[in-house]
């Protein structure tokens, strides 16, 4: 089974499970952080749609988008909230945000799972988001950048990974197959892990 956990299908931001004869599109909601400023307006609408979703995303910070970067941590307070008094875990946007990304995850004391999708940062970084049991998704990095790519799979508990396609248009099972040739495993050890990994998610509601 493979999980393809932040993935877009027809507009929308989805997690996709599939296998051979098995394909199921779960649709999140959330406010991106390049959307905060439409947020006030959508509210009603909005919540009815969250009612309906298993988790939230995609949502986070943003630094390239400086001029709304007040916005969008008054927003993301926002959808901590929700995500707290819905558990419903969270799929996360960060743009240089790592720190302000732990920040809020300490001053909020936020316990639901959060995914942080594309992670494209050191080991370092990384080493700080598990601290506060945070989750890492890779995807174009396993292309883009395979010596950082390396050693992220290197240090990553594997109970804390999760692969996706986001915009690439890839197929997952490439992605997994990348990302077993990178770190030298069978694609079956990534499978049956990453979907127990997923399966933590779901148990939160
Ligand atoms: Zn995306």
């Amino acid at each position: 089974m493979y999980v393809d956990i932040h993935t877009h299908v027809d507009n929308q931001s989805v997690i996709r499970i599939l296998d051979n004869d098995f394909d199921k599109i779960s649709v999140t909601w959330g406010v991106h952080p390049w959307e905060v400023n439409d947020y006030d307006n959508n509210v009603p609408r909005d919540l009815r749609s969250l009612g309906m979703t298993a988790v939230i995303g995609e949502v986070g910070l943003d630094k390239v988008h400086k001029e709304t970067f007040e916005k969008q941590i008054e927003v993301f307070e926002e959808m901590i909230r929700l995500s707290e008094s819905y558990r419903k875990p969270m799929i996360i946007h960060c743009v240089r945000a790592y720190s302000e990304i732990i920040e809020m995850r300490k001053k909020t004391k936020a316990t639901m799972p959060w995914v942080i999708h594309g992670f494209n940062s050191s080991v370092e970084t990384m080493r700080q988001l598990l601290k506060y049991d945070i989750y890492i998704s890779l995807g174009e990095i396993l292309y883009r950048n395979e010596n950082q790519a390396v050693e992220i799979l290197k240090n990553i508990p594997l109970e804390r990974l999760f692969l996706e396609t986001d915009v690439s248009g890839r197929d997952i099972k490439d992605v997994y197959a990348k990302a077993a040739a990178l770190m030298g495993c069978d694609i079956d050890v990534l499978c049956r892990q990453i979907f127990e990994n997923y399966g933590r998610l779901e148990a939160t509601h």
